[in-house]
């Protein structure tokens, strides 16, 4: 059929590209024939042109849920951007007055509207839904849609009201995306959302490009920390921390220590916080200290490393914001430290915690001293983790391929005796 032909051309058209990226135009296809799709790929894979595309080709509007305001501020306006035409994207969030409510209604009732970005609690809302059922829906894209599952990074309780509110609009097919693997996060978005059935499309999460090491940590972090950002000079990176505390101490010794730094944490105001953001895009300063709190959706191509300062709380976070690093392809210096002390810390904090929740966090933080102190490839073992193996003996790429550790085996240690 002249279909993909077709594809093509109007992806040309839309947005100025020559071909798909990996398997875009099969999930695309996929969900244009109104089925439900569930799209696994990594960070900076493509996902939201999944969406994007056939929401401009298919007839009415497709709601695209998203868990910030600012993702979907940015993507509107590249959306807008497109287009001679005006109110072809919009977004529905608390961040809006009742004039600008009204307008964005009125746009999608006229049918120029083709893409509606909701923040999950927007759409709950009571007149939202009865806004939304009376208008042409062409499907629901749940973007990030790990923030469905406790056992993602970045659980999100809204999320969980999904499916019931897409049936009190009325269905449509669905599109998941997620650059979360691991198979119990999958199975949750599933049931969550009621699309068992749905067609998978799921890319290799391997980014060859990220170096991983971990070091040891000792009283002498800080100055560690501070020569390997004198080793890259000018770079950007991003420092993660587990408390803003310890954000601020941080930030304030690589200060001293004449480094363009900035602390980042949700205990500071909103101003400040973009402010910082925007500094670091247009790299003002070279280093931001952070929390977890920063890094979704920001879509900075050549950070150079990633250093955690202390150990993550699950794996899937910690290939999450590593993968921040070298999103263009270049270099990425994936190093995080790891004591002991700061795995028993954090056990202690889950003390006070529901018990479901107590067994979730000390369970995923035990793969994530497993990795730490593992004298396997850091690639194959993150891969692993995700449902994917990695044949390769040795990746050139991590600590324990370049520099193995003395490894004893049995056999070989009896033959010497
Ligand atoms: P993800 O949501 O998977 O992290 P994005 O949707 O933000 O990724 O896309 C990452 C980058 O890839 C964006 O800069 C986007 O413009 C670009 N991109 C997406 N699809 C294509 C394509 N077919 N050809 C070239 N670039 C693409
Ligand atoms: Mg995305």
């Amino acid at each position: 059929m002249a279909k993909d032909v077709n594809l093509t051309r109007q992806l040309k058209h839309y947005f100025g590209f020559d071909k798909f990226k990996g398997d875009q135009e099969a999930i695309i296809q996929n969900l244009m024939s109104g089925h439900d799709t569930f799209v696994l790929m990594p960070t900076g894979g493509g996902k939201s042109l999944c969406y994007q595309l056939p929401s401009l080709l298919m007839e009415g509007t497709a709601i695209v849920i998203s868990p910030l305001i600012a993702l979907m501020k940015n993507q509107v306006d590249v959306i807008n951007g497109l287009s001679e035409e005006t109110g072809v994207a919009h977004y529905l969030n608390s961040s809006l007055n009742k004039a600008a409510v009204q307008q964005v209604m009125d746009d999608i009732r006229s049918g120029r509207t083709k893409l509606l970005y909701v923040a999950p609690e927007s759409l709950n809302k009571e007149e939202s839904i009865d806004f939304l059922k009376s208008v042409k829906i062409s499907f629901y894209a749940i973007d990030e849609a790990h923030c469905i599952s406790e056992w993602g990074h970045d659980f999100r309780p809204e999320y969980r009201n999904i499916r019931p509110t897409i049936n009190k609009i009325g269905d449509a097919p669905v599109i998941a995306l997620t650059a979360t693997a691991t198979d119990k996060v999958r199975s949750d978005i599933k049931k969550s959302l009621a699309i068992i059935d749905a067609k998978e499309f799921k890319s290799s999460f391997n980014r060859p490009n990220l170096y991983y090491e971990v070091r040891q940590k000792s009283d002498e972090v800080d100055k560690q920390i501070i020569k390997f950002i004198r080793q890259h000079e000018g770079k950007s990176g991003i420092i993660y921390c587990l408390s803003r505390k310890k954000v601020e101490e941080l930030s304030e010794v690589l200060k001293a220590n004449e480094i363009k730094a900035a602390p980042y944490h949700a205990g500071l105001d909103s101003a400040t916080r973009s402010q910082t953001q925007d500094d670091f895009l247009m790299e003002r300063i070279d280093v931001i200290v952070a929390t977890i709190a920063f890094g979704m959706g920001i879509d900075k191509p050549d950070v150079r490393f990633v250093i955690h300062y202390d150990i993550p709380k699950s794996l899937e976070g910690y290939y999450q914001e590593t993968g921040r690093a070298g999103r263009d392809g270049g270099e990425g210096l994936c190093i995080a430290f790891y004591a002991q002390k700061d795995l028993k810390k954090l056990e202690k904090f889950m003390e006070g915690k529901p018990v479901a929740e107590q067994d979730i966090g000390r369970q995923l933080l035990q793969e994530t001293a497993a990795y730490a102190t593992s004298s396997v490839c850091r690639r194959k073992m993150l891969l692993h983790y995700f449902g994917e193996e990695y044949t390769q003996d040795n990746c050139h790429n991590c600590d324990n391929c370049l520099h193995p550790k003395e490894k004893i085996e049995a056999g070989k240690a009896l033959l010497i005796v």
